[in-house]
């Protein structure tokens, strides 16, 4: 029986103590281990940003990328090798900021990928400016007036680049994200889980107990084929429903 120790040396997290990219990366490596897939047999490319420093954690292949890179290192390594389960990890900016362009191309293009993002809804790595899902009139290091533009919604924007696997989980519910991840990484496509990930360190705004009474899961009976109710859902903004929103 496979153990987090067989994927993950946390003795080479740089992250902050207590810093929630730690319980992405249990429920993802519990997902690897349920579904029985070994390290040897998982290539995962990494962003650049807090997110993408879960490379110096991992013991299955790995590449430590350009910003917004991850998505087409991760095509390329799937079509050099079909037998490998293929991860992209990366932060709300890498991959709705510089990487953009790539997600929209993928969710076209369907390559059997799974794209990860730590949204935690700034640049965090560098010191909290604000990223593409920051909200319109947030105050950061960059925007000290407060940011002029509203949020991008990066889940209604994917389904409406033709995605057919779209999910949304929370780092305080693991066992919710694991299994949204084993379903992600099983699903014979591009599946992309967008992952609210607070930053303790750095965001006052987006907190765990922000988050806490807000967030809810959608019932059993959601009908995940129905696309005109997924883009509802997915503008929902005062409660924030979490599941897999549309899977085709
Ligand atoms: Fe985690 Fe935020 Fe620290 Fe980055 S800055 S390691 S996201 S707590």
């Amino acid at each position: 029986m496979l153990k987090q120790s067989d994927f993950l040396n946390l003795k080479e997290s740089t992250w902050c103590a207590g810093c929630t990219n730690f319980a992405l990366h249990r429920a993802l490596v519990q997902a690897l281990i349920e579904l029985n897939i070994k390290p040897h047999n998982t290539a995962i490319t990494f962003d650049i940003g807090c997110a993408g420093n879960a490379c110096n954690i991992y013991k299955t292949y790995g590449f430590h990328l350009l910003h917004g890179r991850i998505i087409p290192v991760a095509m390329g390594a799937k079509t050099a090798n079909d037998k490998l389960t293929v991860i992209a990890i990366g932060g709300d900016g890498g991959v709705y900021g510089e990487g953009v362009g790539h997600l929209i191309e993928a969710c076209r293009a369907n390559p059997d990928i799974t794209t990860i993002v730590s949204n935690n809804k700034l640049y965090s790595l560098t010191k909290g400016q604000a990223s593409p899902t920051s909200k319109k009139g947030v105050k950061t290091k960059s925007t000290p007036y407060g940011l002029d533009k509203p949020a991008l919604n990066p889940l209604t924007r994917a389904l409406s680049s033709e995605a057919k696997f779209i999910a949304r989980g929370y780092t305080g519910e693991v066992k919710h994200l694991t299994e949204i991840f084993k379903k992600a990484i099983s699903y014979k496509g591009f599946s992309l889980v967008d992952v609210l990930q607070p930053c303790i360190t750095l965001d006052k705004i987006n907190t765990r107990e922000y988050y806490k009474e807000r967030v809810y899961r959608l019932g059993k009976n959601w009908p995940t084929k129905n696309k005109d109710k997924a883009f509802k859902k997915l503008q929902e903004d005062k409660k924030i429903p979490l599941g897999i929103f549309y899977k085709k």
